[in-house]
């Protein structure tokens, strides 16, 4: 029987990183974000349901989402997100469960649902995770200071706003309390890769 995995973490954290290297091992990963990017693909009907909801503001010149305008809106005003959230969750929760049920059919040993809000969701109860049964859940944590200086890095914001855009996100810390397994992504990629074998190992001996 496949075991099923829950991966998060939070801005920065690493987890696409983890999930690369669980990938490599041979886990199968169910990709909450990239679905995301999917079913916001032009001429996708949620593409209309979102300028629906947030105003022709967030679509470019030929009609296509533009996500920084959106991301804009939505990591200001938590109303706003929650809004955005209760239409693109639920979609994102069919799209992953099918893909679930279709790695379970296949029978493969380790299935990795990699979701941004995974704890987030739990706490209240519903989210992209509600439906989901998930044996063991994985947290790539990272020290907030590492949270803020990788953003930077990787996607060039200045402090002040590498900051804010955590604040949006329950603390890593808290997360932590709430995850069987813990992988600190504070290291080099050599300790990392490290942890995830071990944990990999633990998956499929179970
Ligand atoms: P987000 O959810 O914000 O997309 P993420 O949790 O998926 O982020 P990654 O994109 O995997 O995080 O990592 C964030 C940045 O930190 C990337 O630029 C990545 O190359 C870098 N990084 C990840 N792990 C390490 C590490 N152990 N040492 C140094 N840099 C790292």
């Amino acid at each position: 029987m496949s075991n099923v995995v829950g991966l998060s973490g939070g801005i920065g954290s690493g987890k696409t990183t983890v999930a690369r290297m669980l990938e490599k091992l041979g886990a199968v990963i169910i990709d909450a974000d990239a679905i995301v990017h999917e079913l916001q693909a032009q001429g996708q009907p949620l593409v209309d349901e979102i300028a629906a909801a947030f105003g022709p503001e967030v679509l470019d010149a030929k009609g296509a989402l533009d996500r920084v305008a959106l991301g804009d809106i939505v990591f200001r005003d938590a109303e706003a997100r929650q809004r955005l959230d209760q239409l693109v969750h639920p979609r994102v929760g069919a799209e992953m469960l099918r893909r679930l049920a279709e790695a379970r059919e296949a029978n493969l040993p380790v299935i990795v649902l990699d979701i941004p809000l995974l704890f987030e969701g739990r706490k209240a109860g519903a989210g992209a995770a509600a439906g989901m049964d998930f044996r063991t859940t994985i947290l790539v944590w990272v020290p907030r200071r590492l949270q803020i200086e990788r953003q930077i890095r990787r996607d060039g914001y200045g402090r002040a706003e590498a900051k804010r855009r955590l604040s949006s996100q329950m603390p890593l810390d808290e997360k932590r309390a709430l995850a069987d397994h813990v992988i600190d992504n504070s290291g080099s990629l050599e300790e990392t890769e490290r942890q995830v074998q071990q944990l990999y190992a633990s998956l499929t001996s179970d």
